[in-house]
């Protein structure tokens, strides 16, 4: 199956066990738990992703060879995507009757995800940092035909110094040319609507690698936003929502937000795939042209002068503007609460700990309700929610 110079190479179990000792759980999938493993002999650290193929109650022999062949898969394209600085690297493989082990480095600062809860919406600068990496991995995809079909921020690792890595190739494909997906699979708020159109149309051509253009425009809004553009409780409406293209920049976190920013989520997020610009165009887009700062710059003593005046005046006038502003008080608290920034990141933090997703504010919803003086509508909306959590994943 692979050259002997192949790294990682296949090997039994227990080989696993032999070389790596594993150690307390630090992320888990559909099908598989990922641990943080020590290597024996460097002490190194990795992780393994430890996937179940052995026939249970829960699965009948036909599902775990179906896994089994889908993670064989998964392997074949982590090995095609080497090298690539954005996406993980994957050190070793071991199979055994009864799992896979995949050694990959270990990704200390967790997942995109969690991050963004805790940072609750990334600043244009940061943002431009993240998408600009994940553009380009999703660029080096297509030019080898791979469609990766589960972009999303749980799907993407941060390293030390803060770099993503690109993980989860358990849905990725690689195109024959010519050839159109029609499977249904991902998650349902990065769904492209060409690949619900499949689920709803047996005649539907099928659909390609701008599936996962879509996603990236869901998840550089949701970056910016903190909150999706689909979102409905009700799982059918928001496929609904998605089917139609129908999002807006209305909720207060966009009111600072660039005219430029609007533009590229608007040009990834076209319904219609031919339309929607490529993974290069986006690259190509004002948004990532900004911002660049080639050489140091030396100024003289005249311009020195000039910015130390411009500096003062500017101080001046933010005095002069904090002094016009309108005093927090515990009115203005109680009354609303979520018109204060700071508390609005606070309330949307607190939000996504109960719910364990984001809960959209719209006309019919208030995130800052979640925590007015009323605890039945407070467990109401929990229980709510906790029956519409099994619809996250398909
Ligand atoms: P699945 O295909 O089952 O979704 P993933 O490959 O996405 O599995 O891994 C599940 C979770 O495990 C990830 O979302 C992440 O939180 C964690 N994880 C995966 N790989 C690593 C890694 N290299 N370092 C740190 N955490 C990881
Ligand atoms: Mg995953």
């Amino acid at each position: 199956m692979t050259k002997a110079e192949d790294i990682p190479e296949w090997v039994g179990g227990q080989e696993f066990y032999h070389k790596y000792e594993p150690k307390e759980i630090v992320g888990r999938g559909v099908s598989s738990v990922v641990r943080r493993c020590v290597d024996k002999r460097t002490k190194q650290e990795y992780a393994v992703k430890i996937i179940d193929i052995t026939a249970s109650d829960k699965m009948t022999p036909q599902e775990t060879e179906e896994i089994r062949e889908a993670t064989v898969k998964e392997i074949d394209i982590l090995r095609k995507v080497s090298g690539q600085k954005n996406i993980i690297q994957l050190k070793d493989c071991f199979e055994s009757s009864a799992f896979f082990f995949l050694v990959f480095d270990l990704m200390k600062r967790g997942e995109l995800f969690d991050y963004l809860t805790e940072k609750v919406t990334l600043s244009e600068k940061e943002t431009r940092k993240i998408m600009r990496a994940l553009l380009e991995v999703v660029q080096f995809l297509h030019a080898h035909s791979i469609v990766h079909r589960d972009l999303k921020p749980e799907n993407i690792l941060l390293d030390d110094n803060m770099n993503i890595k690109l993980t989860d190739f358990g849905f990725s494909v690689q195109l024959e040319p010519g050839q159109r997906l029609k499977e249904v699979c991902g998650t349902p708020g990065y769904l492209a609507p060409e690949i619900i159109e499949c689920s709803m149309d047996p005649c539907h051509a099928g659909y390609g690698s701008a599936a996962d253009l879509w996603s990236s425009g869901v998840i550089m809004y949701t970056l910016l936003a903190g909150s999706p553009p689909f979102w409905h409780r009700k799982q059918m409406l928001m496929l609904r929502m998605i089917l139609a293209g129908k999002y807006d920049f209305s909720s207060p976190e966009w009111d600072d937000r660039s005219d430029t920013v609007k533009d590229l989520i608007s040009r990834l997020l076209v319904v219609d795939p031919q339309r929607r610009y490529t993974a290069a165009e986006a690259l190509n887009h004002a948004f990532f042209q900004q911002y660049e700062v080639a050489e140091v710059r030396h100024f003289s003593p005249y311009r020195k002068f000039k910015v130390i005046c411009l500096t003062v005046l500017a101080t001046m006038r933010i005095y002069c503007s904090y002094r016009r502003a309108k005093p927090v008080t515990k009115e203005v608290i109680r009354s609303d609460p979520y018109a204060i920034k700071p508390l609005r990141k606070m309330i949307d933090a607190c939000a996504f700990k109960i719910y364990g997703h984001w809960v959209k504010k719209g006309q019919t919803q208030n995130r800052a309700a979640l925590f007015e003086n009323t605890p039945k509508f407070i467990l109401l909306s929990i229980a709510a929610e906790e029956n519409d959590m099994s619809l996250r994943t398909l």
